[in-house]
Parts: structure tokens; sequence; C-alpha cells
């Protein structure tokens, strides 16, 4: 049976003498005891600040709300705190104050692609459904940090009945992504509720949930809560594991429990200074990810949002990283490295450069040892002319009508049944120019 460690038994004595190791088990015991305040994170941690010190996290904690679940307050290192990734994660830094003069509070524009309230609709496809505005720990460098926390609200039936209405009427949304604040803070019967309603709609073909319950309260993980989730499949399960020092006895346990329920986990990071920005950091992370089932789905690059500065790395350090891995570890310990576009453009890929030059016939490409090597293209290929007319193409291209899109962007620069030669953004002088004249 797995018991407290030093650290938790302290931090759990000093909640309640009487504390179990059962009732520190307790998903809802956790939330009840989260830490929010200076005085009992340092009763309870034993760290001291210094006075001089006290009024400016003060002020960071006015603006940005503290809460620390005690089990992941639990996994700081006391003695190394400064530098410690959980602390740096969870707790306050007055440094946070500082708004740097590219920072934004909307930086992805979440609220400008936002047909109704809680929806923001980007992407032809799927939509991003935020479906509670708490989170049992409030991660320092979030995105949504001038919203997350805010105002202390999970929404009613009635409110989420709106995003669940505009899912209906929008055909061409097939997979639904529930996040926040953190879905699963809101209650089994909620969530049951939720589920159903959306994967009733026809058109949804697969819901997704956002979730670092696992990372920050892995008791949420429970048995009640999967017999609910297991109504929904496919149902994919996202989480947001940023260092190895988080994948604990009681985080493996939890993604254990997933992964054996049937969902197919995948695992979303931040790429953040001086936790990390480190090529081992992260082969180390991705190693016990895949080991414990998870696929590294996203890295991050940290976005624009106010008051995350001192989180940002240039993003060398994350092709740096990523060549650390390409090649060098598994395929699919590969996370795919992105940039949320700010003003709303959507996740971007960047990687290392692969191609080092091109004729007509070969192309020269590097691999991840700085080989150098050819590729020699077929000397005839005849290239299918596609105008969209599937029924008449000799590729059996079966697919129900309402399956046909649009080509859009790059994509319809590449085909041939459009006749667009050039993508233009709006407000072009040259192009201004040219219709003054
Ligand atoms: C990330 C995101 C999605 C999902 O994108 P995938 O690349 O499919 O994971 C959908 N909508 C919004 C607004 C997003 O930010
Ligand atoms: S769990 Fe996600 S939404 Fe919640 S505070 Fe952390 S990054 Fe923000």
């Amino acid at each position: 049976m797995q018991r407290f460690s030093a650290q938790q038994r302290n931090i759990a004595y000093r909640i309640e003498e009487s504390t179990t190791y059962s009732k520190w088990k307790d998903w809802k015991w956790q939330l009840k005891h989260s830490i929010k305040d200076l005085d009992k994170f340092q009763y309870l941690t034993g760290i001291k600040f210094a006075e001089n010190e006290i009024p400016a996290l003060q002020k960071t904690l006015e603006k940005f709300p503290l809460s620390i679940t005690p089990y992941y307050a639990s996994l700081i290192d006391f003695n190394n705190f400064q530098y410690d990734p959980v602390f740096k994660q969870s707790f306050a830094d007055p440094r946070e104050l500082t708004i740097d003069r590219s920072e934004l509070s909307d930086p992805l524009a979440e609220d400008k692609d936002c047909p109704v309230e809680g929806i923001t609709h980007r992407y032809p496809d799927r939509v991003l459904f935020h479906v509670s505005n708490v989170c049992s720990m409030y991660c320092r460098h979030c995105t949504r940090k001038r919203k997350v926390g805010d105002v202390d609200f999970v929404p009613s039936k009635s409110q989420l009945i709106k995003g669940i209405e505009y899912i209906r009427k929008t055909p061409t949304v097939r997979d639904v992504l529930l996040s926040g604040g953190d879905p699963l803070m809101l209650s089994d019967n909620m969530i049951d509720w939720l589920l159903g309603e959306i994967s009733a709609i026809r058109h949804v073909e697969v819901i997704r949930i956002g979730t670092r319950m696992p990372v920050v309260l892995p008791f949420r993980i429970t048995d009640e809560l999967l017999e609910i989730l297991k109504k929904y499949q496919p149902l994919w399960i996202n989480t947001h594991f940023n260092h190895p020092r988080e994948l604990t006895f009681s985080a493996r346990t939890a993604l254990a429990k997933l992964a054996d329920a049937g969902f197919p986990l995948g695992n979303q990071s931040v790429l953040l200074a001086d936790v990390n920005d480190c090529p081992k950091i992260m082969k180390s992370l991705v190693h016990k990810l895949v080991q414990n089932r998870v696929r590294p789905y996203y890295l991050y690059q940290c976005d624009l949002s106010e008051g995350l500065s001192h989180f940002r790395t240039p993003i060398g350090k994350g092709i740096e990283i990523m060549e650390s891995l390409i090649g060098h570890t598994s395929g699919f310990a590969i996370p795919r490295y992105v940039i949320d576009a700010p003003g709303g453009g959507g996740k971007i890929p960047i990687m290392p450069n692969y191609i080092i030059s091109w004729s007509t016939n070969k192309v020269v490409l590097r691999n991840y040892e700085g080989v150098l090597t050819t590729y020699k293209e077929p000397d005839s290929y005849e290239p299918r002319f596609c105008d969209r007319d599937c029924e008449k193409c000799d590729l059996e291209l079966n697919l129900e009508a309402s399956a046909e899109t649009e080509a859009i962007g790059i994509e319809k620069l590449l085909s041939d049944s459009d006749k667009s030669i050039s993508l233009i953004p709006k407000g072009n002088e040259r192009m201004e120019r040219r219709t003054d004249g």
C-alpha cells in the first residue's frame, strides 16, 4: 500500500492532525485544503519568505490568484525551492506584474473567434469549449491567466447549453475539445450530463478532454469518474506534464487507470525558462510519458500572455530541443513543437530544417547525425489534374458529399481546382495602390 512521503506527512498533519492517507487521497479533501494564501503556504511548507519580499508577493496574488493542492505542494523540494520546477509552476513570482510591450491579455484572440460564450471556433472542423473557469492548481504560466480563477465560477447548465446548441447547429464540427479552466473540476454528474449531450450530436465524432488533474490532483481520477467517462468513447484525454519530477507514483497510478480504461492519452507541455528548457529534461520527460502510455502531443512555445515574460525562451531553444529528440529517440515520443499564433492564427509547427537544397530532380537532405543524403525524384511523374470532380477521377475516393470541403489557405494555392495564385493580406499597400490607379 502506498503511504505518505515525509513531506506529505508534514503537510497533512499540519492541515489536520488526524489526516490519514486515505483522506489525503480524497480529491475533495485536497480541494478543500488547497493553499490559497501566503501564510498558509509558509505554514504548511515551512518555507519562510523575507519580510521585504512579502508586499510584492501579496500584490502579485491580488492580480493572479494562488491555488496549490496540498499534493502538488508536497512535490516541491523545500530545501531548494528557489530552483524547484514545481515551485516555479505553482507559486507566485513578482515578475508576473511586469507587462512586456508585446504582451496581450488575450494573445490568441480566443474571445474574438467566439460565436457564443464559452466556444472558440477557430479551425474548420473542431471547437474549443471552455466548460469551467477554475483549476485545482493555478499554473503561473497559464495562457488564460487573466480569466482562469478571475471569478471562481463553474458555469451552470444553462450557460453550457448555449455552447451545446452551437455545436448542434454547426454540422462541420466533428471534434469537440473540452477545456477551461479544468473540465474535471465539474462534478461527476455534470460531466456525465455534458458528455451525454455532446456525444448525442450526430456529427460529433470525437470528444477530447484537456485536464491537468493527473499532474496536480491525480486522485480526481476515481473509479466512479472512469465509469462515467467510459460511456462516451471515443474520448481522448490530453494532460499537461512539464517536468519528469511530476510523474510520481500517484500520477502514474492515475495515468494507468485512464489507459486501462481505454482512453488514448496525450500530453501538452509548455516550454518554460528555468523549468524545462533543457534537452535532457525534455528527453527524460518524454521517455517517462511513453513508459506510462502517454503520447507527447504538443510542446508549446510560451504564449505572449501578460506577465509571462520571465517564462519565455527564444524559439531557438525549442528548435534545439526538437533537434535533440528527432532521430535520437522513438518517433512516438516526440511532440510537435508549435507556436500558437498571436492574433488567433492557430498552432504553427516549427522544426529544424532537414532540406538542404533542391534541383529539378534531386533533393539534398540531412539526417539527425548531420549525414548529407540525396533523394532522387522520379524522372517521369504525370501530375494528376484535380478539379475535385471525384466521380470522374480514377483514384477511388468515395467521400460522402458532406465530407467534401473547399480547399482553404495554402492548400488552395496548391490545388488545381482553384484559380487563386496568391494570398494577399488585407491592407497590403502595394495592392491598395493598384486599386487607386
Ligand atoms: C489547440 C486548439 C484546438 C485543437 O487543435 P489540434 O491541433 O486539433 O489539437 C482547437 N481549437 C483551438 C482554439 C485551439 O487552440
Ligand atoms: S491547468 Fe491549464 S487552464 Fe488551469 S491554470 Fe493550469 S494552464 Fe491554466
